[in-house]
């Protein structure tokens, strides 16, 4: 099973406490190894994601901190004569995907006996963060940017979390909790702490049961890059225990007015992307978590970055709603992002369908 190290100076995470970066160094961290996955384990009289729990790397005695995430339908729609498949995340049980890491990061929370933690969000996560903190009576603290959507803020709330609404822009908010983690808070972040991570990797191993196989492409929009990273990283595990022949190809969607990670792809020399505000709120992230990581998955042969004009979102948010699929905007970019790739990228094609329509006022 793998541990966690840092990227830098290879020390291994500490036995105690909850640095979200290396103490030594100040490096990131990661796992030291791929996740490894047994099928024959897999655990089936658990719910969702824990019937993969042997591949989430638990400190001992972590508990099942758990509201019953994963597992999620698989939904066929046709668009120019092809199938696509739509993995439905927004059923999750605060409404977006996030569930799936921070399940796994609150019980190691847990297991190494934090009693209360902060988090920054555009919203989603800390709406995972405050629902799954409750659930195992940890304190939370959110910091999220002003302008995050007023659903996603009243859920944060409701769960008993103290809300931080931060001036400015998305980043501002990532710096004001980092001033908390340096006066000694537990930052329980879900773009910096690796420990999510396997629990997002159970995407892939529920979409190959649902196929039978692996998809041709995966298609999901990328903020800090912790789903396409965990998405991947849970396919490489299926290579590795020889269940499929090879990875699929991945398609990274950002919204245009905050690309990052496609600006780093597409251009050489000096400047930097904009952290415009856009609808696609989720991902809005001017300093992804994931970058370097993602741009060399994404190298042309294995995937590629997309990114979405302002323009395009609200329509293709209203074009899933009108066939039945209430999602946010951050979640429809992907809708926009494939239509010109029909028939260009490897079949079947899922798209993942990363939160609720209800977040989006
Ligand atoms: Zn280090």
């Amino acid at each position: 099973m793998p541990d966690i190290q840092c990227q830098q100076c290879k020390r291994p995470y500490p036995t105690q406490g909850l640095p979200y970066r290396c103490p030594a160094c100040g490096g990131g961290l990661a796992f030291d190894g791929p996740i490894t996955l047994d099928l024959d384990r897999v655990e089936a009289d658990l719910p969702g994601i824990w019937r993969y729990r042997h591949t989430f790397s638990l400190f001992p005695g972590a508990q099942v901190v758990s509201l019953g995430e994963g597992n999620t339908p698989l939904v066929w729609e046709e668009l120019d004569g092809l199938r696509l498949g739509l993995k439905m995340e927004a059923m999750n049980p605060t409404g977006s995907y996030k569930d799936r890491g921070t399940a796994v990061l609150v019980s190691q929370l847990a297991a190494r006996g934090a009693r209360s933690a902060v988090e920054d969000s555009s919203g989603n996560a800390g709406a995972s963060f405050a629902a799954y903190a409750a659930r195992a009576r940890l304190g939370a603290r959110v910091f999220v940017p002003e302008a995050a959507s007023g659903p996603k803020r009243a859920q944060i709330e409701a769960y008993g979390a103290e809300l931080v609404c931060v001036p400015g822009p998305r980043s501002a908010a990532a710096q004001a909790v980092q001033a908390a983690a340096g006066q000694g808070a537990v930052y329980a972040s879900h773009a910096y702490l690796p420990f999510g991570l396997p629990g997002i990797a159970t995407i892939a191993y529920e979409l190959y049961a649902q196929l039978g196989r692996a998809p041709g492409s995966i298609v999901a929009p990328v903020g800090h890059g912790g789903l396409l990273v965990g998405i991947q990283q849970g396919f490489t595990a299926l290579v590795n225990s020889g269940k499929i022949p090879g990875e699929p190809y991945y398609l990274a969607v950002q919204a245009e007015r905050c690309a990052p990670l496609w600006w780093a792809a597409t251009h050489s020399g000096g400047g930097e992307p904009a952290e415009g505000q856009t609808i696609a709120e989720g991902v809005r992230v001017k300093t992804p978590a994931h970058l370097a990581t993602l741009l060399e998955l994404l190298d042309g042969r294995r995937g590629a970055v997309a990114a979405v004009a302002e323009d395009d979102i609200l329509p293709a948010y209203r074009e899933l709603a009108g066939r039945g699929i209430y999602v946010e905007p951050t979640s429809a970019i992907v809708w926009s992002a494939i239509q010109p790739l029909m028939g260009r990228i490897p079949e079947p094609i899922v798209l993942i369908l990363t939160g609720s329509g209800l977040k989006y006022q």
